[in-house]
């Protein structure tokens, strides 16, 4: 089983979409997971007819055919709807999500992007919340695409403007009391999630662990970053996605 997330999938990284792309042709994997954030943006199903959305969806559409492809939603990509799933033929996973993998191991692994746990920035949660609702959804779906083009590419300049002005400090993380009562409730000792683009493995107080996914960015980043978390009966490893063959 492979574990991915934070790709930002968009026209600006090409050379992004072309490692993800060789990485799903060639994964030795019998499953992938991408745990959000898939795309940079996803202001509504109805974007699969643009020309780069749907070169990704029939990205995705030839991976499912290689393996099964599970697909949850991110902040950035929440808007995914059934067509999106219908088109591509992934697999729409809810978050948070126990993954039972009884070949691998006998406790179940919990899949998150991450967001959702991140309470201490209350002026993101309370975003979250809004646009979580079905009916702010109906209205935002209700506009015309570039309409909510345009309103995506205001939202994410607001949001790194935000960024640039924060310490990196006081970026929030995962609260640790929040994962626990999370892993308790679906009887699992390890959590999985992105989002926080901080990759690391730890052991925590209490006896659980977490895994935290890297973001990729072959394009803009130096070194350019991009990993797999890989699970199987011997553990959790982190691997190269040229090198998950
Ligand atoms: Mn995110």
């Amino acid at each position: 089983m492979d574990f991915i997330s934070d790709l930002h999938l968009s026209p600006e990284l090409p050379r992004t979409l072309a490692a993800l792309e060789a990485y799903l042709a060639s994964t030795c994997a019998d499953a992938v997971f991408i745990l959000g954030d898939l795309f940079e943006a996803w202001v509504g199903d109805d974007s699969i007819t643009l020309p780069f959305e749907r070169r990704c969806g029939d990205m995705l559409a030839a991976a499912g055919r290689r393996h099964p492809l599970y697909v949850m939603r991110g902040n950035r990509d929440f808007l995914f709807g059934a067509a999106f799933f219908e088109a591509t033929g992934a697999v729409d996973l809810p978050d948070p999500v126990a993954l039972h993998a009884p070949g691998i191991a006998p406790a179940p692994v919990l899949l998150s992007h991450g967001d959702a746990l991140c309470i201490d920035d209350t002026a993101y949660q309370q975003f979250r919340a809004q646009v979580r609702q079905p009916a702010w959804q109906a209205a935002f779906l209700a506009k015309s695409l570039a309409e909510r083009q345009a309103i995506g590419a205001q939202m994410r300049a607001a949001s790194r403007e935000h960024q640039q002005r924060a310490e990196p400090v006081t970026y929030a993380d995962a609260d640790p009391t929040l994962a626990r009562q999370w892993l308790m409730a679906a009887d699992a000792r390890v959590l999985v999630h992105g989002h926080t683009h901080r990759p690391q493995s730890e052991r925590r107080d209490g006896g659980w662990q977490r895994h935290v996914l890297s973001d990729w960015d072959l394009d803009h980043a130096t070194p350019p970053r991009a990993e797999v978390l890989r699970w199987t009966a011997q553990g959790f490893t982190r691997l190269d996605p040229a090198q998950a063959g």
